[in-house]
């Protein structure tokens, strides 16, 4: 929690008043105590991530056998492992993405767009700190 009170505290100091000037949003580079903030939030999404994808993967690979299954047991089986599949792919994508932001900010690379080079908005970095894309190249990609 301490890396968000940081953040809020990173973000409100350069701030004159409500609004969003242009010019901060594009020149603003991250203070060290705001990519510190960063680090930390994706280190520790980094280590959630990867237990989840062992716990799933161990899951996926010990799925009950030996007893008899009905037909209709085995349907709902059939579809928790596509569920559980699904959620592995998407966190498996994730920990990518969180993978390629730490690898960003050794390069100091971090919080550009990766589409058009602008700085990605604060407040989006401080939900999304894996964020790849500014929030008008993520809306024209999707
Ligand atoms: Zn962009």
């Amino acid at each position: 929690m301490r890396g968000g009170t940081l953040l809020a505290w990173g973000v409100r100091a350069g701030r004159s008043g409500p609004g969003e000037p242009m010019e901060m949003r594009m020149t603003a580079p991250l203070t060290p105590q705001e990519l510190d903030g960063f680090r930390e939030t994706l280190s520790e999404r980094y280590v959630e991530l990867a237990r989840e994808i062992e716990r799933l993967e161990t899951e996926a690979f010990e799925s009950p056998s030996g007893a008899p299954l009905e037909e209709q047991a085995d349907e709902a089986a059939e579809m928790d492992k596509d569920t559980d599949v699904d959620l592995l792919e998407h966190r498996g994508r994730n920990l990518q993405d969180v993978t390629r932001a730490l690898e960003r900010l050794d390069e100091g690379r971090f919080g550009r767009c990766e589409r058009c080079g602008t700085w990605i908005e604060r407040e989006r970095l401080s939900v999304l700190p894996e964020a790849r894309r500014c929030a008008p190249c993520e809306l024209a990609v999707a």
